[in-house]
C-alpha cells in the first residue's frame, strides 16, 4: 500500500487514470490548486505549496522530470532526484496528492503531439535551449488536462516560463488561473534552485554574483539611468570580475512581451543566465523605475 498512501494523509498517485478519477471526484464545488515541479524540492517549491494551501481546498503537487524540456547535452540523466525527501516535504506541507507519473506514462510509445510556442519561447532561454519551452508547454498542458486545477502556481524564478504559461492558457483557452509567486532566496541572495546542489563550495560563493548584479542593475535604474546598455554593462562588469562565472545572456526586457528595451521608460525585467563552472544558473528581477 506504500504506493497509494503515505501515512494515510497524502495520496501518492502514479497513473493518469487514478489522477483523473481523484480530480473528477474532488472537483465538485472545490478548488484544486496545482504545483507542477521536477522534484528535489526546496523552500521555493514549498512557498508555492503554501500559496496553494491558502487559496485552495485541495493541493496537488506533481513531480516529473520532463525529458521533453531538456536538450541532448543537458542534465536530464543527472538531474537530482530525491523521492523520499520530496514525499516527506509534501506531507509536511499537507499536500493532498503527490502525482508522480513515469516518463513512459506521460509519453507512451507513439506520442507525437507537441505545442509550438511562438516568439516568446524563442528568445532568451529559448534561444540557447531550442525546444525547451515547447517541452514545457506540452507537459504543462497535459498536466492541466489530467489534474484539472482551477488555479496553478509557478515561481517568478523562472520568469520566462511564467510568461509562456500565461500565454499558453490564454491562447488555448485553459480554464486555469495562473498565480506567480516571488522568488525565494538564500540569505546571501542566491535564488533557490534544485541545481544549486551541483555547486562546489567555491562555486557556491561565486554564485552570489547573480543577485548582486541584478541589484546593481536595479540600483542604476533607480538612480535615474535610462539607457539599458549602461545598466547591462554595470551588471556584466560585476559578473566578469568573478572568475568561474561566464555570462550566457544578460537582458533587459519588457515584462509581458519579453522584447528588448533600449530606453527604460516603464517596468522592465532584468534577466541573467550565467554558468558557474559546469552549472548553469538563471535569475531575474522585476524593476519599476
Ligand atoms: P522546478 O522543479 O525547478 O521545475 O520548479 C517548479 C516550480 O517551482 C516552478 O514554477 C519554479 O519557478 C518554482 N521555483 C523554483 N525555484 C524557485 C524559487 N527559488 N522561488 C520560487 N519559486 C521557485
Amino acid at each position: 500500500m506504500v504506493d497509494c498512501y503515505i501515512k494515510r494523509t497524502m495520496r501518492l498517485i502514479k497513473t493518469i487514470k487514478q489522477m483523473r478519477q481523484w480530480a473528477e471526484r474532488r472537483r465538485r464545488g472545490k478548488t484544486i490548486g496545482f504545483v507542477p515541479t521536477m522534484g528535489a524540492l526546496h523552500e521555493g517549491h514549498r512557498s508555492l505549496m503554501r500559496a496553494a494551501r491558502r487559496r485552495c481546498d485541495a493541493v496537488v503537487v506533481s513531480i516529473f522530470v520532463n525529458p521533453a524540456q531538456f536538450g541532448p547535452n543537458e542534465d536530464y540523466a543527472r538531474y537530482p532526484r530525491d523521492l523520499k525527501g520530496d514525499a516527506a516535504l509534501c506531507r509536511r506541507e499537507k499536500v493532498d496528492v503527490l502525482f508522480m507519473p513515469t516518463a513512459e506514462t506521460v509519453y507512451p510509445e507513439g506520442h507525437d503531439t507537441k505545442i509550438l510556442v511562438g516568439r516568446i519561447g524563442e528568445v532568451l532561454e529559448g534561444a540557447v535551449r531550442p525546444g525547451h519551452f515547447s517541452g514545457v508547454a506540452t507537459v504543462v498542458a497535459k498536466l492541466f488536462q489530467i489534474v484539472r486545477p482551477q488555479i496553478a502556481f509557478f515561481g517568478q524564478k523562472d520568469y520566462q516560463q511564467t510568461v509562456v504559461i500565461k500565454r499558453l492558457v490564454r491562447d488555448l483557452n485553459f480554464p486555469v488561473k495562473i498565480v506567480v509567486c516571488p522568488t525565494v532566496r538564500e540569505k546571501d541572495g542566491l535564488a533557490m534552485s534544485s541545481r544549486n546542489r551541483y555547486l562546489s563550495s567555491e562555486e557556491r560563493n561565486a554564485s552570489r554574483v547573480l543577485f548582486k548584479a541584478l541589484q546593481k542593475g536595479r540600483e542604476r535604474i533607480q538612480e535615474g539611468e535610462r539607457d539599458s546598455a549602461a545598466v547591462r554593462d554595470a551588471m556584466t562588469l560585476l559578473i566578469q570580475e568573478q572568475p568561474p562565472a561566464r555570462i550566457e545572456y544578460a537582458a533587459i526586457v519588457h515584462p509581458d512581451t519579453l522584447m528588448e528595451v533600449t530606453q527604460i521608460e516603464g517596468p522592465v525585467v532584468l534577466l541573467l543566465a550565467v554558468w558557474i563552472g559546469k552549472t548553469r544558473l538563471i535569475d531575474n528581477l522585476l524593476v519599476k523605475p
